[in-house]
């Protein structure tokens, strides 16, 4: 088994050693003496016998290049990195998980081996396997192998629930890849369980993995292990003592405390009950880069008591950022045809579109938008003084009683009263409306029915324009069903992109 790898890499030529992150970069004709060297059994230059003492601390002196080295042609395309999705199932199911239905089906044994020479004989020095879950993979092992042996420097991104398998550690331990990227779902067993949706008691996520990991210190050979985060809800328990002590100031002693299981912009979202009654605090740490949504959010909050809950209390303390607002005891409206809920949700945007926007630093609606259309003109149509609320998800909008407040307002905005009506035709779509149906619910609204058509006509290309990249950064499947909509809506407007 090879312990270097020799490589045309673009215009350089390198030495790696699997399981490193360093490397050599070697002259030409240096690599040529390799290439020739490895043909026969000659002993290894002294030259590389001292690179390889200095940079990976391995006596090779007395080795032969055959043995120690494996080196690789150049290839006539050039590629240098692949990644390969061994199958897209998966033994969790993390509701951020943009693969909907787990498929484990990947390609017949013949044809994998077909794939991994291709992408040798493409150039393709690093390899990431990747899924859905590959450590499930039946054929995991012999993928690895196989790319271990055509000398390509293997990474595995994972859920890491399987490292404990002796059969993977001890071939991870022994061909050693590159890099191992583990996805870290929670900071507590509950908070993984809930996060990756797994609930059986003999096989709970985050004591499998628990176990995973503890294996790793018992092997003789470290691994290079690099953490995946994604954004995940924090329970109340896992926040730090003084930033709990900083919010019970204001709230008195928490007695329960229950996670919000909706909603996707907050690290923390979660309703107290507590001596002085019931609170509901959402929050992102003080770093996050979005948590100038928060500060908007406390901004406006004065101005749209009238339509949506009060702020409370605001903290910035030990690292998080969290808002505390009178809880409403409601539900998230139902936006299906014929919904009790509609006149209710069309009456708080009738209230809100009353609403003059007040003299704060908020964004423009012409200037939010306006890297989606490069006409000046047409994005003058988006100007105005209304403040918008502009995000008109369900999980949005609490109907309590006989009325609907709207909560939520990370993006407020200043400008034409018809845009948040326009806003509401894509949610009650993806809820089951034609766009005419839709559309007639938003023409309650008096903005829209005023509004130049050429106005809503620009607003569903920037919609378009807008769903497009958000669905091709990131294909979650709510994000592709609003995609789906807005071209759908755009057809029905006869607009094209
Ligand atoms: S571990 Fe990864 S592939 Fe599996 S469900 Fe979670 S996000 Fe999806």
């Amino acid at each position: 088994m090879h312990e270097l790898i020799a490589s045309p890499f673009l215009d350089d030529y390198l030495v790696l050693r699997p399981g490193s992150v360093r490397g050599l970069k070697i002259p030409h004709g240096r690599y040529l003496e390799l290439r020739q060297a490895a043909t026969g059994a000659e002993p290894c230059p002294p030259w590389l016998a001292d690179a390889v003492r200095r940079h990976w601390e391995l006596d090779v002196a007395g080795r032969t290049v055959a043995d120690l080295v494996l080196v690789r042609e150049r290839s006539p395309y050039g590629y240098g990195r692949a990644s390969y999705e061994l199958n897209l199932g998966c033994n969790y199911d993390c509701e951020h998980c943009y693969l909907g239905l787990k498929r484990f089906k990947g390609l017949p044994w013949p044809e994998r081996q077909r794939l991994l020479h291709i992408l040798r004989d493409a150039g393709v020095l690093w390899l990431q396997l990747t899924g859905g879950e590959p450590l499930i993979d039946k054929l995991f092992a012999e993928v690895y192998e196989l790319a271990f042996e055509l000398g390509m420097m293997v990474s595995i991104s994972s859920n890491g629930s399987r490292l404990s398998n002796a059969r993977i550690l001890d071939l991870l331990t022994t061909r050693r890849p590159y890099r191992l990227t583990l996805s870290v779902y929670g900071a507590t067993p509950d908070g993984y369980d809930r996060l990756a949706r797994r609930r059986a008691p003999a096989s709970r996520p985050g004591r499998a993995r628990t176990r995973s990991l503890h294996c790793w210190p018992e092997t003789r050979h470290r691994l290079r292990i690099a953490r995946g985060t994604s954004m995940q809800r924090i329970d109340w328990v896992e926040l730090p003592p003084g930033l709990r002590l900083a919010v019970e100031s204001r709230t008195g002693p928490v007695l329960t405390a229950t996670t919000a299981a909706e909603g996707k912009n907050s690290e923390v979202a979660a309703f107290l009950r507590t001596v002085g009654g019931h609170v509901f605090i959402k929050g992102l740490r003080s770093d996050h880069p979005r948590v100038w949504t928060q500060e908007r959010e406390a901004m406006v909050n004065p101005y749209i008591r009238h339509v949506g809950p009060r702020l409370l209390w605001h903290v910035d303390t030990e690292g998080w950022n969290v808002l505390g607002f009178e809880h409403v005891a409601g539900r998230h409206a139902d936006y299906s045809p014929r919904s009790p809920d509609l006149p209710l949700v069309v009456h708080a945007m009738q209230r809100l579109g009353a609403t003059s926007c007040p003299e704060l630093p908020l964004k423009r609606a012409e200037e939010r938008w306006a890297c989606y259309l490069d006409d000046g003109a047409a994005l003058e149509l988006l100007r105005g003084d209304t403040l918008l609320h502009t995000d008109y998800n369900p999980m949005n909008v609490l109907v309590a009683g006989d009325t609907a407040r709207i909560v939520d307002w990370a993006w407020p905005t200043r400008g034409a009263a018809w845009i948040d009506p326009a806003c509401l035709v894509l949610r009650l779509m993806a809820a089951g409306h034609r766009p005419l149906e839709a559309e007639v619910w938003a023409a309650q609204v008096p903005a829209w029915a005023q509004a130049p058509r050429e106005a809503i006509d620009t607003f569903a290309l920037i919609s378009l324009r807008m769903w497009d990249e958000i669905a091709t950064d990131d294909p979650q499947p709510w994000k592709r069903q609003m995609q789906a909509m807005v071209q759908e809506w755009a057809a029905f407007r006869h607009l094209r992109n």
